[in-house]
């Protein structure tokens, strides 16, 4: 089985009915995104670009990203990046950018907003990705959307720098990772071109359980029912606007996730390297038929241990 799924790899993953879901690789850098091809990866879904930020004594210059974001580029030899802007707060803190200290972190100053409250870094790494964008095809991403301002403003904000730079527009998306992003999924819908469940922040805004944390984080299964209408709920308002949903956290690469996602109307699973062709070879296994009937009794499930007995 192994020996298939390494040869198969390259293909694109159709369902046993012939529905086509595009398996997509989360990557941090540069080697990693000459992996992702080799692995077979049809494009990046995530890059997580906090960590050129790193292990490190200040942020990277505008013109250090643009040699990371070109290189990715070269590496992905056509095909497509979406770079995630800077992501940090939470659990992935950085020294010399002081962040607040705070009682409550997740719930603090992360992802979009502290680039909001630090613009001079957010534009720098916006210049950075447009400058870059010549090289080959890239979408930008927006993480930690939790309401229409914030991404009216990172919009503005990406559009002027566009505009000074003198790029192409590119395709622009948001992660949906706090559930009031999926009660305003219409509208949010209606200013991108995509969305991306980031499930593991989804799970834990939606459980109020850490995703860190010693005991409870065992129990934030982003198969919780309460997720998966989370979900649900996000694809049909997608939908409703004509856009596109991917998935990248963790339980994209979960087999019964790979299933029930699908099912959901998801078009585009991003996982880590060496789950790629795993993901690829269970998809083509299983019809989208099949899948839909499970995601239906998955969303009618009462808790995350009813969803993970259904097969
Ligand atoms: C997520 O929250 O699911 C996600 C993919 O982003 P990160 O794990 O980087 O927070
Ligand atoms: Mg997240």
């Amino acid at each position: 089985q192994r020996e298939a799924e390494k040869r198969d790899c390259y293909k694109p993953a159709l369902t046993a009915d012939g529905k086509r879901i595009e398996v997509v690789a989360n990557i941090s850098d540069v080697p990693e995104a000459v992996a992702a091809v080799e692995a077979g990866g049809e494009g990046v879904g995530l890059l997580r670009t906090e960590f050129l930020f790193v292990n490190r004594d200040r942020p990277p210059s505008e013109d250090e990203q643009v040699e990371i974001y070109t290189a990715m580029l070269a590496a992905m030899n056509g095909l497509p990046i979406i770079i995630r802007t800077l992501d940090v707060g939470g659990d992935k803190e950085i020294p010399y950018l002081r962040m607040p200290v705070e009682q409550n972190p997740f719930l603090g100053e992360r992802g979009i907003r502290f680039c909001l409250a630090h613009e001079d870094l957010f534009r720098s790494q916006l210049r950075a990705i447009y400058r870059a964008s010549a090289q080959g095809p890239l979408r930008i991403m927006f993480p930690m959307i939790a309401m229409t301002h914030e991404l009216d403003a990172a919009l503005r904000i990406a559009e002027e720098v566009r505009v000074e730079v003198g790029a192409a527009p590119v395709e622009m998306g948001i992660m949906i990772e706090i559930p009031s992003a999926v009660v305003m999924a219409p509208e949010l819908a209606r200013k991108v071109d995509f969305f991306s469940i980031g499930t593991n922040d989804l799970t834990q805004y939606a459980l109020a359980m850490d995703r860190m944390h010693p005991t409870l984080a065992r129990q934030a299964d982003g198969l919780h029912p309460a997720v998966l209408r989370l979900i649900d709920q996000t694809v049909k308002a997608a939908d409703a606007a004509g856009i596109w949903v991917g998935a990248c956290g963790g339980i994209a690469a979960d087999p019964l996730g790979v299933s029930i996602l699908s099912g959901l109307g998801l078009k585009e699973l991003s996982v880590s390297i060496p789950s790629i062709a795993a993901v690829k070879a269970q998809l083509r296994r299983q019809s989208m038929a099949d899948n839909r009937a499970l995601a239906e009794r998955a969303l009618a499930a009462a808790d995350a241990a009813a969803v993970r007995a259904l097969r």
